[in-house]
């Protein structure tokens, strides 16, 4: 009884050590490393004390430590527990809001006045940011000379060593301190994003902070279980082995980023790359580096609050030339967002330097609306998948294919809902008083200014050209502000993004096409439109829609609307695509573990979910011994100097555990065998041939 005892409260102490060190690598800041260093082994040192003691009390002795061990165990119980759930769960270091870069001109901001014109392109200060909405310039960021790209990447590195050593638990903790200070600072990070792109405040709700609480929570709930190292199968000849792929930090991710969503393209990496134990370098686009340089301080701050470096998070500004220098600088793995155009000179550049590099580009991708299903509910999703942030999303619906039989009333649905639809600078921190979104447009400004507005509107006039016709819109916002005015359009001038425009020449009128069809020479089919256009495609059957959707170059993301759900399963498995959402639109975004990316001229590999998590890591295999003093040997046949008998052994142990025929692998034991044991034991004629 006493032995037994004795053996329990030994297994207790052993599970105390285990939870010891658990409970001290959580509670434990990184910065404390020195005291990390000292406290484990005086604990473990504490405990083993104690096992050696416990054995060698006596009877006697032991009979006392059982009695105070039941009336303290109540006590002791009750007092530890709260202070388990107090290192478990407790107090993450707060981050305090940073100050906010504030718009430098803020007589221009709003109406893009002469302040903004004269300061831009002032190269001496760096680049020049401008108020998506207005055209007003908010002010200037540093920008890295290409030089710096390689420092950047070299401070990463020095950062990453310690980074790769932290637990699991020491990377939740900062993915802690990040969604707190998104949920509670949302107003300023969604406002500037606002600034920087011109969306409104919904749409940056919904693509900007949403999906990025969503990566945290997914990560900081199933990442370490994504990470964990896992068993595989081993084959008959390495039976006495175990196989395990392990995902070790890869050391210095790049990322690459465009303009449509600032956050969450700066988010979306480094939460991964981190969590993986790597560091990361991002060059967001010169079209949104204004709200870039905020939303990596905040990431920096909420390294240095839990005592990690910075510098695991660095920021490079600037333009191709140092998205090139980042490309070749020597990252261990480069992730690029951007368009079909640029990522093939990326591919090119990562080719020569043998850089792996996730592409994710452009889209063009499609909603088929089959004649079972509820329209008018369709029509609210697709509505939503076209006129999200002004149509600038690589998974928006840019192909509407509608079925003859409810093509009418889809278009019922449709075109009453977009001719109410507004355009109007968005109300941004800054520019107006009050609450945030309430006085926005329903579809923000074309962030690339008046050049997209110029492109959309000459896509829609060359299709109608084709034979496709206008419902609503189908104009640029200044055009049609100058014929309600019923003057001339002196705001639509052109000169390109950068200069202060008129608000009306950033907007294009929510518009809604129909009778857009393939084979009828209409660009608009083919190519990627990054506007507010609702493009109707009709069709009659499925295996005409499903040739038209594969005859794209691009191939991202698909909605299929289909009550039916065979054959809603049957469209979705012939659509070439990296996803497919039946009946819903980018639902998929929102399932973080599901990986993200698609097919040809729309990219290769995957961001987002366990396969996105782990290519930022060095996947390793590594085999070790399964049982204790079973071992890999050598055969002597097969050993140097060789007898001559190494092939022909060679070739009757394959035969023995590949060939399928029983008796002819009794023969081959029996070759085997003799070959071990008789060094006079005669080969067959196993290459008789020769
Ligand atoms: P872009 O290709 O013009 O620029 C993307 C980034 O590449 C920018 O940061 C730019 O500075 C940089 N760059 C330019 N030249 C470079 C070079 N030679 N080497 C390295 N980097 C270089 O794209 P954009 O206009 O900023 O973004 C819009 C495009 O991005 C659209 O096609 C859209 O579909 C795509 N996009 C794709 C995804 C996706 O996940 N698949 C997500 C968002 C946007």
């Amino acid at each position: 009884m006493s032995n037994l005892f004795r053996r329990l409260l030994l297994a207790i102490a052993g599970v105390l050590e285990a939870a010891a060190r658990e409970l001290h690598a959580a509670a434990t800041p990184a910065s404390d490393a020195a005291a990390t260093g000292r406290l484990l082994p005086w604990a473990a040192g504490f405990i083993k004390e104690a096992q050696d003691w416990l054995w060698g009390l006596s009877q006697g002795q032991l009979a006392v430590v059982m009695i105070s061990t039941s009336f303290c165990g109540l006590i002791g119980v009750v007092l530890f527990m709260p202070l388990a759930v107090v290192a478990l769960f407790g107090d993450d270091p707060p981050l305090e809001p940073l100050p906010l870069p504030q718009p430098r001109d803020t007589a221009a901001a709003g109406n893009g006045g002469a302040g903004g014109v004269s300061r831009f392109g002032d190269p001496s200060n760096g680049l020049a940011c401008m108020n998506a909405s207005t055209g007003a310039l908010l002010g200037y960021v540093p920008l890295t000379p290409v030089a710096g790209v390689a420092q950047a990447i070299a401070a990463a590195r020095a950062a990453q060593v310690s980074w790769a050593a932290t637990t699991f638990e020491q990377r939740r903790q900062v993915l802690r301190v990040l969604i707190a200070y998104l949920l509670s600072e949302q107003d300023d990070l969604v406002a500037l994003s606002m600034l920087d792109t011109g969306k409104t405040a919904l749409d940056a709700a919904l693509g900007e902070v949403l999906p990025t609480l969503e990566k945290i929570r997914w990560l900081l709930r199933e990442g370490e279980a994504a990470l964990r190292p896992e068993r595989r199968s081993t084959g008959p000849m390495s039976a006495h082995r175990t196989a395990t792929v392990e995902f070790a930090p890869l050391g210095v991710i790049g990322a690459i980023a465009p303009w449509n969503y600032p956050l969450h393209n700066v988010f979306n990496p480094a939460l991964a790359a981190l969590f993986a134990g790597s560091a990361i370098v991002i060059k967001p686009s010169e079209h949104a580096s204004w709200s870039a340089v905020h939303y990596v301080n905040v990431i920096r701050s909420a390294l240095a609050a839990c005592g990690h470096p910075p510098d695991l998070c660095r920021l490079v500004v600037g333009r191709g030339d140092v998205g090139s220098a980042l490309v070749g600088g020597g990252v261990d793995k480069l992730f690029f967002t951007g368009s079909t155009a640029v990522g093939r000179k990326v591919a090119r550049a990562a080719a020569e330097s043998l850089t792996p590099v996730v592409l994710e580009l452009g889209g063009k991708d499609p909603a088929v609306v089959c004649d079972d299903t509820d329209v008018p509910w369709a029509a609210s999703i697709v509505l939503r998948g076209v006129f999200q942030n002004a149509g600038q999303n690589c998974i928006g619906i840019e192909r509407v294919y509608v079925q003859r039989a409810v093509l009418a009333p889809f278009l019922a649905a449709v075109v009453p809902v977009v001719a109410a639809m507004t355009t109007r600078p968005a109300a941004a921190m800054g520019v107006a008083e009050g609450a945030l979104g309430a006085d926005d447009g329903d579809v923000g400004a074309l962030t690339m200014g008046p050049e997209a507005v110029a492109r959309v509107d000459a896509l829609i006039q060359q299709a109608v050209s084709c034979g496709a016709r206008v419902l609503v819109g189908g104009r640029p916002a200044a055009a049609a502000a100058a014929t309600a005015a019923g003057g001339d359009d002196s705001a639509g001038g052109s000169s390109g993004r950068g200069r202060a425009h008129a608000p009306a020449s950033l907007y294009y009128e929510p518009t809604v096409l129909t009778d857009v069809a393939h084979g009828r020479g209409m660009q608009i089919v083919e190519e990627e439109v990054f506007g507010p256009v609702l493009t109707v495609i009709p069709f009659d059957t499925d295996a005409e829609v499903v040739g038209a959707i594969n005859s794209s170059a691009f191939g991202l993301g698909a909605s299929v609307f289909c009550r039916n759900a065979c054959r809603a399963d049957a469209l979705a498995a012939a659509i070439r695509t990296g996803m497919v959402n039946i009946n819903d639109f980018a639902v998929n975004y929102l399932c973080q573990s599901l990986p993200f990316g698609g097919v040809g001229a729309s990219g290769y590999g995957r961001f987002a979910g366990v396969e996105g998590l782990r290519g930022c890591t060095l996947e390793r295999a590594v085999t070790r011994q399964r049982w204790w003093g079973v071992r890999t040997s050598i055969p002597p046949p097969m050993r140097f100097p060789t007898r001559g008998t190494g092939y022909a052994f060679v070739s009757e142990l394959m035969a023995l555990v590949y060939d399928t025929s029983y008796i002819s692998k009794m023969d081959n034991a029996r070759h085997l065998l003799g070959m071990l044991l008789f060094k006079r034991w005669r080969p067959r004629a196993v290459a008789g041939k020769w």
